[in-house]
């Protein structure tokens, strides 16, 4: 299966072939189906795989459809909310979303904005795009609750959440963050939750925030 057999817009697998991507990684391969599906995913990957694309095209994809059907108002968003452990990782995912987001515009389809809500970045900045409506908002857990304790925006129509390396997500003790996280959800909902290695805690998690996921493990 290619990016193309993924029904994918031209303006997609242009963004993809420019950094030679050409074929789907083996997660790719099985996690884009399956989080095309619209069901809860639990991802088992590590950095290097591919699996960033794996949330990134859907998500994209849902941002797309949602553009089209119902342009976006002002202050609304985010569709989809990306939580990753680090700064770094933040901005990389941010970088990504960006790149295919300049291909789209290229090729006349709507403008997918996206925000980093990082610590050490200025609130302002994010508060900007989240005025303009931001579409994708990725973020770390102690920034994220900040903002939404401070109401600088909101959830509600927030229909995907990404949990990125999970596993050391709880390891620095973010646990109790994304359940606040959670609470702040309205409605319902897709899960996606990444993570290198599955031990007991992770699975547990998992199982308490995922309903009925589908296993991606390559
Ligand atoms: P990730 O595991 O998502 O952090 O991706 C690691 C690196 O692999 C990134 O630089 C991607 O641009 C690259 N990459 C992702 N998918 C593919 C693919 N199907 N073929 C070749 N390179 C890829």
């Amino acid at each position: 299966k290619s990016f193309a057999d993924m029904k994918f817009p031209p303006a997609i697998l242009k963004a993809l072939a420019k950094k030679n991507i050409e074929k789907p990684s083996p997660i790719q391969m099985q996690g884009i189906p399956a989080v095309l599906t619209g069901r809860d995913i639990i991802g088992i990957a590590f950095t290097g795989s591919g699996k960033s694309l794996v949330f990134i095209l859907p998500l994209v994809m849902f941002c797309l459809e949602q553009e089209t059907a119902l342009p976006f108002q002002e202050d609304e968003g985010p569709y989809g909310l990306i939580i990753v452990p680090s700064r770094e990782l933040a901005k990389q995912i941010v970088e990504n979303v960006e790149y295919i987001a300049q291909f789209l515009v290229a090729d006349g389809l709507p403008e997918i904005r996206v925000c980093l809500a990082i610590g050490g970045e200025p609130v302002p900045a994010a508060l900007s795009v989240i005025r303009r409506g931001v579409h994708v908002m990725v973020a770390t857990p102690g920034r994220l609750i900040d903002m939404l304790d401070k109401k600088m925006f909101r959830l509600d129509v927030c229909r995907y959440l990404v949990m990125d390396e999970a596993d050391r997500m709880i390891d620095m003790g973010f646990e109790e963050d994304v359940r606040t996280i959670y609470s702040y959800f309205k409605d319902q909902r897709q899960t996606l939750l990444f993570s290198a290695t599955m031990p007991k805690k992770i699975q547990n998690f998992a199982r308490s925030a995922l309903v009925r996921p589908v296993t991606v493990n390559v």
